[in-house]
């Protein structure tokens, strides 16, 4: 993991003052690390019953798919609103300030399916709870949720309670 560590940029102030963000592009820029990342990611569900791969945008379709296609599953996209062409279910969610909205295909899923979320960063969980509401709206069933970073101080685990969370690298 410190390999995965040395590859994660803290940039100060972004996107606003007082905000340190999680930089993933040198991880993804890495050959190796990008590999060793997608694996870790999706070997605690080897031999489960995983039907689909679900991903937010925007970082979460580059681990998603990677551990979609490692695992010959469907990638499902979560998106901003108004990107997805198709028929959509939406949710809408809080942030620190405002809210946001999160939408997907009303057919990418049924209530067949066992989905394995994925995103590349927990902070305070509202985007990956909003995630489970329209994987579940769907019909679908949330199995797990797999993050590359975990920020522990922000308790996003805590708005998750009820749902199996794993994270590679916590900070
Ligand atoms: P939450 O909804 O848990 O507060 O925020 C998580 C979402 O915001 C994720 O989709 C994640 O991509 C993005 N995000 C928030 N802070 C950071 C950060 O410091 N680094 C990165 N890479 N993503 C962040």
């Amino acid at each position: 993991m410190q390999r995965l560590h040395a590859k994660i940029r803290d940039i100060p102030d972004f996107p606003k003052p007082g905000i340190i963000f999680k930089d993933v592009t040198p991880l993804v820029k890495d050959p190796a690390a990008l590999r060793l990342s997608v694996h870790q990611l999706l070997h605690p569900f080897l031999g489960r019953e995983i039907t689909a791969i679900a991903g937010m945008e925007a970082r979460g379709f580059i681990f998603g798919s990677l551990v979609a296609w490692e695992l010959g599953l469907p990638f499902v996209p979560l998106r901003k609103p108004g990107k997805l062409p198709y028929d959509v279910q939406s949710v809408s969610y809080d942030l620190e300030y405002g809210s946001a909205m999160l939408e997907i295909h009303i057919d990418s899923l049924d209530s067949g399916d066992r989905v394995l979320l994925i995103d590349d960063l927990l902070a305070t969980g509202g985007t990956a709870k909003a995630s489970c509401e329209l994987i579940e709206k769907l019909g679908a069933k949330v199995e797990a949720i797999a993050f590359v970073i975990e920020l522990d101080a922000l308790g996003g685990r805590d708005k998750l309670h009820g749902y199996e969370v794993h994270s590679l690298l916590h900070y």
